[in-house]
Order: C-alpha cells, then sequence, then structure tokens
C-alpha cells in the first residue's frame, strides 16, 4: 500500500489557505516556542515552483531558526540567539527536483536533511526511475507540477555526494519505498539495515537517519520499531507536531508542507488551528 501525501487545489485547499493567512495576522504570528524544534517534510520541488519556493524559505527564515541538520544528528546543542523556535527542512523520496530547491537552499545558506529510497536511484539509473516512482512512490501525481522527466526520478549516487560536500545529510528512506505492517523479519532487515548499509556503501556517508514511508502507523509494526531503534539514531515519522530541544526524542514528529502550496498553506500547516494550539 502506498500513501503519499498528495494535495490537489480544491475547496478544502482554499479554505486553508484563507485561515492560514486569517489566523496569522490575528492571532499574531506563530505559537510555537523557542525551546522548540519543527521538522517539515516536503516531496517534490520542481523548477516551475522554485520561485514558490524561494518565497516559503523566506517566510521560514523570518519566523524560524533553520539549522543544518549535522546539528540534529551529531547531537550537538543548537545554537538559538533568537526568540525564534528552530526548524529543519527534510526532504522525502531523493526526487532528482530536489536539486532546484538545494539551490534555493545554497542562496541562504542552508542545508536540508534528504531520505533516499536506494532502489529508486538503482531503477532512475536504468532509466527505470519513473515507472519506479509511478509503482512504488507515488501512483498519483498532479500533471500540473510534475510533469518532467526529473519530477519522476531520483538523485544519482554522484549527486547524493555533491549534496553531502555542500553540508546536506542523507538517510534511509527504506530500500524501496515499502515497509508495512505484516512484513517478515528478513523484508524488514532489507528495507531497514540494507538500506542503511547500500546507501553509506555508495556515499561514504554514515546514515544515522530513517524515515519510514508513507504512514507511520500502519507502516511501522512494533519488530520494525525495533529495528529501527537498533540501527538509527533518529526515526522521522508522519507524526504530526513539534519537538522539544531540551530533550530531542528518538522519534521525531514532522509537519508537511509542499512546494507548489501558497503562502498561506503554508502559514496554516504551522498555523494554531491546524496544530490544536489556541489559547497557547
Ligand atoms: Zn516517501
Amino acid at each position: 500500500m502506498v500513501i503519499e501525501t498528495y494535495q490537489n487545489k480544491n475547496l478544502a485547499y482554499y479554505i486553508k489557505l484563507i485561515l492560514g493567512l486569517v489566523e496569522f495576522i490575528l492571532l499574531n504570528g506563530f505559537h510555537w516556542k523557542k525551546d522548540e524544534l519543527i521538522v517539515l517534510n516536503l516531496h517534490s520541488t520542481p523548477k516551475k515552483l522554485q520561485d514558490n519556493f524561494d518565497i516559503h524559505l523566506r517566510f521560514l527564515q523570518k519566523n524560524f531558526n533553520i539549522i543544518n541538520p549535522s546539528v540534529l544528528l551529531d547531537h550537538k546543542p543548537i545554537v538559538n540567539n533568537s526568540k525564534k523556535p528552530s526548524l529543519l527542512l527534510t526532504f522525502d523520496d531523493g526526487l532528482k527536483n530536489n536539486l532546484y530547491a538545494v539551490e534555493t537552499l545554497k542562496k541562504y545558506n542552508l542545508q536540508a536533511l534528504f531520505f533516499i529510497v536506494p532502489k529508486f536511484v538503482e531503477s532512475s539509473l536504468k532509466k527505470d526511475g519513473r515507472q519506479y516512482y509511478l509503482d512504488n512512490i507515488r501512483p498519483v501525481v498532479n500533471p500540473k507540477f510534475d510533469h518532467e522527466s526529473e519530477d519522476f526520478e531520483s538523485v544519482s549516487w554522484d549527486e547524493i555526494k555533491e549534496l553531502v560536500d555542500a553540508g546536506n545529510s542523507i538517510g534511509s528512506h527504506t530500500m524501496s519505498h515499502l515497509l508495512s505492517a505484516d512484513m517478515l523479519e528478513a523484508e524488514l532487515q532489507y528495507e531497514i539495515v540494507e538500506s542503511k548499509k547500500h546507501i553509506e556503501e555508495k556515499t561514504g556517508f554514515k546514515a544515522v537517519s530513517f524515515c519510514s514511508p508513507n504512514n507511520t502507523v500502519l507502516s511501522v509494526s512494533s519488530e520494525a520499531e525495533k529495528i529501527i531503534d537498533t540501527n538509527y539514531k533518529f526515526h522521522f515519522t508522519t507524526y504530526h507536531g513539534s519537538n522539544s530541544t531540551k530533550k530531542i526524542p528518538r522519534k521525531i514528529k514532522r509537519i508537511n508542507i509542499e512546494s507548489f502550496w501558497d503562502l498561506g498553506v503554508v502559514k496554516f500547516a504551522l498555523g494554531r488551528i491546524q496544530n490544536r494550539r489556541i489559547g497557547v
């Protein structure tokens, strides 16, 4: 079963957009505290949305202390001289069009954490990436945003090494983007442990973070959880919310945003209504 965040610009989208804009003004910005860490999770970042992502980034920089992923992954203290909450950017699936996001991040001297699917990388190198993506990662795409070949293919191992050289970090998003609660031990080992070894062999980067694909509640069994905990420092989940910087948890909560969203919807995703923090 593949469940990836997919949203069209339907009525619900526009309601969120309006609510996001209105609440941000009426409730005077966000509600997050200085000792909180917000981890954002994005997917596709097509070239035509590069300017929109730039708008997102400028807004996020204004409202958050954006940290380099190595600060978290190496357990370094989070330096925060502002009153703003801290924020980390993560990208799932390792799409080639994430290189446009990297270009924009570079403009502001920012870095992010990218979750790689080795089988998707290998398929893309054999020119089968598009089919792999549609079969195993995202079966429904919005042709308005995703239509170039790079919107369906993975970054290559060389490009991943360049990402790392530029100060970004990488982690495992399973071997094949398949993880389900009914998997046998051998399959779990392959998806969780072999993917880590594979990424480390190919890139030389120590993969200390794991990101469960699809919906963590459905994809991660207690068996899988044990294997993840034994092999990784951090498990990035689809659980929604923020994390305390006083005691960073092993299981990281995240908030999803997408590069095609208008800023109002990003504000809604981070806002008080969506995060049930009215009155906080
Ligand atoms: Zn994914």
